[in-house]
């Protein structure tokens, strides 16, 4: 029997990243692979989750669906992110389990581990301290998925499992300033610095603010190599725990480095200057790849500079299309 792989989520940065690596590098003959979004169904309800899945009958589930944002986003709605991830994650888990999908891979987040830890983060630690502040609803959310995966293993023998990405960006994500991470953010907004035809002010002059301090460290994924690597755990990985899919601790990076990067992909010729009254939030998330690096350790993931300049010129393609 061929496997039937159904994608939550499947319309957002993530879903289709996979859609494309899955008609490309990662094609195989005996898979079909379906990608729905919230126009397919509202995962929040139970009933509209269970047509959803008797629709299309899957037998494996990547599911990626959730309410999603950045630091300023999460910051103001905390009880949103809680609620709705909850809704979302429960039925989906439940009806997976009701109609008999064998393997499920859900997503957390290297920003949902303890606030107060020690360094690297690995993937123990998941439930060991109280999460940020700022975003304590997600964080929540996203660590229950590990408990229903232990339950449901415990009770059932599912193999539900979870993939843990640290911060990721590419092509198709959520451009809109207000509630996005910082990569699709920043690009956004000092296209519109650059494209400003409202002021006379020459380029030179501009001044492109970078929210906080700059000085956090994070580390970031390609949206095409995490497409990869989630692939690659639906199919191989047999482990109910959770894995860390994250660059090499080497490979963090301040956000004031993301922000020249970003200018350097738009050849910006103006200043770069922090906001200090903004929020910086949790210093740093770094986090281990060793049990990734114990399964592949020869995963190239693409340098940062590089897939920064793919994500930009991307988005000066798709101006019709960039949700922002
Ligand atoms: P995204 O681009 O915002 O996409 C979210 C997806 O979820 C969209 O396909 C959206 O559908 C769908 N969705 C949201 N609410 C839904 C609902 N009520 N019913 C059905 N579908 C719903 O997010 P992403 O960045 O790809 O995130 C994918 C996964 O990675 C999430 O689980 C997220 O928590 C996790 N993650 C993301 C990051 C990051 O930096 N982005 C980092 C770590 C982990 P429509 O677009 O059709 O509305
Ligand atoms: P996080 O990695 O989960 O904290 O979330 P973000 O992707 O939103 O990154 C937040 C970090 O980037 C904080 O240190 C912010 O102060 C900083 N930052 C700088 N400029 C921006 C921006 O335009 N948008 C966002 N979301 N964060 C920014």
């Amino acid at each position: 029997m061929s496997t039937r792989v159904l994608v939550t989520g499947g319309t957002g940065l993530v879903g289709s990243a996979i859609r494309h690596v899955i008609q490309t590098t990662e094609k195989r003959n005996d898979e079909e692979w379906i990608f729905v979004g919230s126009k397919d169904g509202d995962l929040t309800d139970l009933q509209s989750t269970r047509e959803l899945f008797e629709k299309y009958k899957p037998n494996k589930v990547i599911h990626l669906a959730a309410m999603v944002g950045g630091l300023f986003y999460n910051m103001n709605n905390n009880l949103d992110f809680l609620r709705k991830n909850m809704l979302i994650n429960d039925n989906v888990l439940l009806v997976c389990h009701e109609i008999n999908v064998n393997k499920v891979v859900s997503c957390l987040s290297t920003c949902i581990f303890p606030d107060k830890t020690t360094y690297p983060i690995d993937e123990t630690m998941v439930h060991n301290g109280l999460p940020h502040d700022s975003n304590f609803g997600y964080s929540y959310a996203k660590r229950l998925i590990d408990v229903l995966n232990r339950g449901y293993f415990e009770q059932h023998n599912r193999l539900y499992t979870s993939i843990v990405p640290c911060n990721i960006y590419g092509p198709n994500d959520n451009f809109n300033p207000t509630a996005s991470h910082v990569i699709p953010g920043m690009i956004h907004r000092l296209y519109n610095i650059i494209n400003d035809n409202t002021v006379d002010t020459p380029q030179e002059e501009r001044v492109f603010t970078v929210w906080g301090s700059g000085k956090p460290l994070r580390q970031f994924i390609y949206s095409l190599d995490l497409a990869k690597l989630a692939v690659w755990t639906l199919r191989e990985y047999d482990s109910v725990s959770p894995i860390i899919l994250s660059v090499d601790e080497a490979d963090e990076v301040t956000i004031e480095f993301v922000a020249r990067s970003i200018a350097k992909a738009f050849d910006f010729k103006g200043r770069i200057e922090f906001d200090t009254t903004k929020a910086d939030g949790q210093h740093k998330k770094t986090a281990s790849n060793t049990k990734l690096r114990s399964y592949r350790p020869d995963f190239q993931f693409t340098k940062f500079e590089e897939a920064i300049k793919y994500t930009v010129d991307w988005y000066l393609q798709n101006q019709d299309k960039v949700r922002k």
